[in-house]
């Protein structure tokens, strides 16, 4: 630890944000570095704990807390205290795959999880894992070019997400021959289109592709496995399969007048907005998507946050968001101590941005749609709404849920955008390669393998919805898997 009392002199200090009038009119990120003499003095606030919660990256009260690639923080914190970035680069590339994704996009359990929590504010990792990472892109630290020595096997990849991203670079580094396949024109999978360009600029993803195909791998996209390419072609053709293809079969809203025009699942609104904007080099907003609109977001998660940053910028008339479950505490209750994640209200960029339009927080706690109302050409116009109570049932011991009378209440509605979460993978590719399901819709693995042999499994495929940095995660042990299967060993971390 370079600085012994820097947790006592220096307060936490993050990177300036573009404030929310400005940002929403146009798509592009909006969340800047601290200059690096700055971001070096919040690495000083790392006290090097004994015992580093925040790489600790476990499963507690039912959530996840620190980081779990247990990244090396305390150690590359301290290098950013010391400017010596190459060192800590180094250290960061250890763990993970690619520290420009999660250090955009990662809700931060490492930060969540830190020791400075208990009486001020946590270490700011997150950016310094990107003053890190964009450095080494910088000094072109990151091409580290084709692996010297070829194992002769061959590996396909189906689905190019963060885990199949991972899956591919970990085993090419290993001197496999790997194959990427996409359906989409693009590959990065919800990096791509998922998460909106104002969070993840995409020449971030392109930037990788690049390094990634340099280094040997081979990405096709435009093909649907399963579909376009047989399964049993693929299994031919390479000596393993990783399946990495996401958990995206979306959870629908079943409610009287749901066939009504107007009504879209948030991924695939996300997606079309992102696919016009990059088509058309960022020159053509599609405004027409949701100008002069009055929006209903449909879930009060990131997802759905990410559909209210979304439609502010493609001038919305209004938007609200309903939310199921009641608002969360303002701060940590008794029975969520640190070091476990906080269950606390967060008000995301998108929620900030409405406050600023429209004067409000969009978001409508413990309600739900009990009826979409079309207008006379079927297009959707408005919706009923309805709240909801909770009660503990004392035999389950679990929350009830009831709908309370005579709290319906009619919004205008012209564009519904349903981000209500996902039941698992979609059935068409596990059924391709016959790999037993679980009944979470996942496929079922032990260890990464499928049911079938020579056919591994990763990330929200296998998990269910989750995060960039658990897919990354899991890549990484997918390969790993895939690995020892070939080679009778592994030497991948
Ligand atoms: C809108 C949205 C915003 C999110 N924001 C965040 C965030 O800010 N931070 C965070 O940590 N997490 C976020 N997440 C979650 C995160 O994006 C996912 O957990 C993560 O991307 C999962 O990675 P994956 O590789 O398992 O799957 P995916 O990213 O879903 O990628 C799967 C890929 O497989 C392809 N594919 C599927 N089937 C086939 C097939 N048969 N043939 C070829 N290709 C196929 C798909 O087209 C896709 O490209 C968000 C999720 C959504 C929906
Ligand atoms: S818990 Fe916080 S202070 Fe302790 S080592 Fe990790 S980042 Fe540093």
């Amino acid at each position: 630890m370079g600085k012994a009392t820097g947790f006592l002199e220096y307060m936490r200090k993050t990177g300036p944000c573009r404030p929310p009038k400005e940002r929403i009119g146009d798509f592009k990120e909006f969340h800047e570095l601290l200059p690096l003499g700055e971001q070096k003095l919040q690495g000083a606030r790392c006290m090097e704990c004994g015992i580093p919660f925040c790489q600790f990256g476990a499963i507690l009260g039912g959530m996840a807390s620190g980081c779990p690639l247990h990244n090396l923080v305390p150690e590359f914190n301290d290098l950013v205290y010391r400017e010596n970035l190459e060192g800590a680069y180094q250290r960061l590339q250890q763990t993970n795959c690619f520290p420009e994704f999660t250090s955009r996009v990662c809700p931060a359990l490492c930060e969540a999880a830190c020791t400075c929590n208990v009486n001020t504010e946590p270490v700011s990792t997150k950016e310094n894992e990107r003053t890190i990472i964009e450095y080494a892109f910088a000094h072109d630290l990151v091409r580290v070019g084709p692996p010297k020595v070829r194992t002769g096997y061959r590996v396909a990849v189906v689905g190019s997400g963060p885990s199949g991203l991972a899956a591919a670079l970990q085993l090419n580094r290993r001197g496999h021959e790997v194959t990427v396949f996409e359906r989409k024109d693009r590959i990065g999978g919800l990096l791509m289109y998922g998460i909106p360009n104002m969070k993840l600029d995409k020449s971030v993803i392109e930037r990788r592709r690049k390094l990634m195909e340099e280094e040997g791998i081979t990405f096709v996209t435009g093909v649907d496995v399963g579909k376009d390419k047989k399964a049993a072609q693929i299994l031919k053709e390479y000596d393993r399969v990783v399946l990495a293809c996401g958990a995206s079969q979306a959870r629908d809203i079943k409610a009287p007048g749901r066939e009504a025009k107007g009504i879209r699942f948030a991924v695939d609104f996300l997606s079309e907005v992102t696919k016009r904007l990059l088509d058309s080099d960022f020159k053509e907003i599609p405004y027409s998507l949701a100008k002069g609109k009055d929006v209903v977001v449909i879930g009060g998660g990131d997802t759905g946050n990410d559909c209210v940053g979304t439609v502010i910028r493609l001038g919305a008339k209004s938007v609200t968001q309903l939310e199921m479950m009641p608002k969360p505490a303002e701060e940590r209750t008794a029975s969520n101590p640190w070091p476990e994640w906080p269950r606390v209200l967060k008000t995301d960029y998108g929620q900030e941005e409405s406050i600023e339009v429209f004067g409000k927080d969009p978001r409508i706690y413990q309600t739900t749609v009990e009826e979409f109302i079309p207008g006379s050409k079927g297009e959707i116009c408005k919706i009923k709404t309805v709240g909801l109570e909770f009660q503990k049932n004392e035999e389950t011991g679990r929350m009830d849920m009831s709908q309370v009378p005579g709290s319906e209440k009619i919004i205008p509605a012209d564009l519904v955008l349903i981000a209500a979460g996902f039941t698992g993978a979609q059935d068409y590719v596990m059924d391709a390669f016959g790999v037993e399901k679980t009944p979470r819709g996942t496929v079922a693995d032990k260890e990464y393998e499928t049911s079938v042999q020579k056919v591994f499994t990763a990330g929200d495929m296998r998990r269910g919805q989750s995060l960039v940095v658990w897919a990354i995660h899991e890549g990484r042990e997918a390969a790993k898997a895939v690995d020892e299967s070939l080679m009778g060993y592994t030497n991948l971390s």
